[in-house]
């Protein structure tokens, strides 16, 4: 599916829900997750995933043809084929969906270079990814590499580079990847690759098209074929002073699951190590995530934590959070020494953290929501039930970082594309939802 088919279909459901022919309820659950994949001899192929969604598009096909001429410019007829039948017919555009799909940025909004402390341990990766996004000429170090355990604020700075640039220079194209996705994308590519064309060419060219490409994770980028394509990418965007910025679990020269001559590649530019945070950092990322509730806690309590949990700042915050909530639940005055000390003791569900996996934060959320395994995984569409599959799936990502692929498997073998418009969907009710955000709260705490 060309971007522009992509531009076209979603102006015309732009129209037609601001037209108010649908309701808000019909509109977001089906109308609005059709594809429009080509357009042949004037016939619109317009791919549905639901037999509902085709009956009620059916009752208003002239109003959709109408609307969609207007955006193409000449008369359409449409034809609505469902979603799996179109996917067998041509793999090939189907990859170049879901390429379009992973390539539409959501950055997390509460990851700003606002919300990041800064301290010794992060100053210099904090001012490299800020001098990244003003250089307009070209890159003064590229790649620029950050490494550091895992909950340092590598991901964090990645999506401050992409909600600064998204609104400080809006025409700078932004590619981001999760390398885990990266690989899931390039096998489907090569398992379509069909006689309409080299599909893999294709993945490579939309990734070319960017001035800035963050990939969080390199670590992950074991496949040998996907390693490959990555290093024509990744030479060609550094011939065309595009950015790269790349972080790692691991330093680089122990990133032994990488071919030689790409490790040796990212040597040429900057590496940048984030270590754990002091203890005034720990203190003050405690007191940005407490802003305007400091008074429920005691500034010793704080010191605790920054004093035991800052190997982790995702640990930090989950004990934090843990704390608050507990608190919610028995209603002290504050929360002190004495307090804390009884509830941060408490069995969370998962007993260590490195046991955690999906089926550990889908176990959470069935407890929390009261739902049974095949609730989640199954097909309901009741407003609790999706939230409770959303929460499952953003969890996945940001405590685990799984593939949405991956994902999918284990929340009822959903395609990948439906994970990822569901942890889209978790940012958003994130932002606007307070009780989902809660929610999302109280389970990581109980994760952690
Ligand atoms: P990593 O990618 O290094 O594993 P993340 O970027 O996912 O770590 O960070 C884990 C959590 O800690 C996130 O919620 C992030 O916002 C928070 N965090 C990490 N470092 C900082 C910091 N310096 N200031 C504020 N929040 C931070
Ligand atoms: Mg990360």
């Amino acid at each position: 599916m060309p971007a522009t088919f992509d531009r076209m279909w979603k102006k015309s459901l732009e129209k037609i829900y601001n037209s108010h022919y649908f309701n808000d309820q019909d509109f977001k659950s089906w109308i609005s997750k059709t594809t429009l994949f080509k357009i042949e001899n004037n016939i619109a192929y317009i791919a549905y995933k639901s037999s509902i969604t085709k009956a009620i598009m059916e009752q208003q096909l002239s109003l959709f043809e109408t609307t969609l001429q207007e955006e193409y410019g000449s008369p359409i007829k449409i034809h609505l084929i469902e979603q799996k039948e179109m996917e067998q017919m041509i793999p090939e555009v189907v990859v170049q969906q879901k390429t379009n799909i992973l390539l539409e940025n959501k950055f997390n909004p509460t990851y700003t270079f606002e919300n990041f402390i800064e301290g010794n341990s992060n100053q210099e990766a904090y001012a490299a990814c800020f001098a990244a996004c003003n250089q307009i000429s070209f890159p003064a170090f590229n790649p620029l590499m950050l490494y550091g355990n895992s909950g340092l604020g590598k991901t964090h700075l990645l999506h401050a580079v992409g909600n600064y640039l998204a609104a400080e220079r809006p025409e700078a194209k932004v590619i981001y990847m999760y390398s885990g996705d990266f690989v899931s994308l390039l096998i489907e590519a090569m398992r379509a690759k069909s006689i309409h064309g080299n599909t893999v060419d294709q993945v490579k060219q939309q990734l070319l098209d960017c001035d800035y490409f963050l990939i969080d994770d390199i670590q992950n980028l074991q496949n040998s074929a996907s390693q490959e394509v990555f290093f024509t990418v990744y030479n060609q965007l550094i011939q065309k002073n595009s950015q790269i910025i790349i972080t790692s679990d691991i330093h680089p020269h122990d990133l032994n699951n990488l071919q030689n001559r790409l490790v040796s590649r990212f040597s040429s530019g900057l590496a940048i190590n984030i270590s754990k945070p002091g203890f005034e950092t720990s203190k003050a990322i405690l007191k940005k995530k407490l802003e305007g509730r400091e008074d429920i806690i005691s500034d010793d309590v704080l010191d605790y934590l920054a004093l035991t949990f800052s190997n982790d700042v995702r640990n930090l915050e989950g004990r934090l959070n843990q704390l608050i909530f507990q608190s919610t639940l028995f209603n002290p005055e504050i929360i002190d020494m004495k307090f804390a000390m009884e509830h941060l003791g408490k069995e969370p569900i998962v007993e260590k953290r490195s046991e955690l996996t999906i089926r550990s934060i889908k176990k959470a959320v069935s407890q929390f929501y009261g739902l049974s395994y095949s609730d989640i995984e199954g097909k309901s569409r009741l407003k609790q039930i999706m939230n409770a599959r959303h929460i499952c799936v953003y969890l996945s990502r940001e405590m685990l970082h799984k593939p949405y692929m991956q994902i999918g498997q284990e929340l009822g073998k959903r395609d990948h594309t439906t994970i990822q418009s569901s942890y889209n969907r978790a940012c958003e009710l994130i932002k606007k939802d307070k009780a989902f955000a809660t929610a999302i709260d109280q389970i990581k705490e109980k994760l952690t």
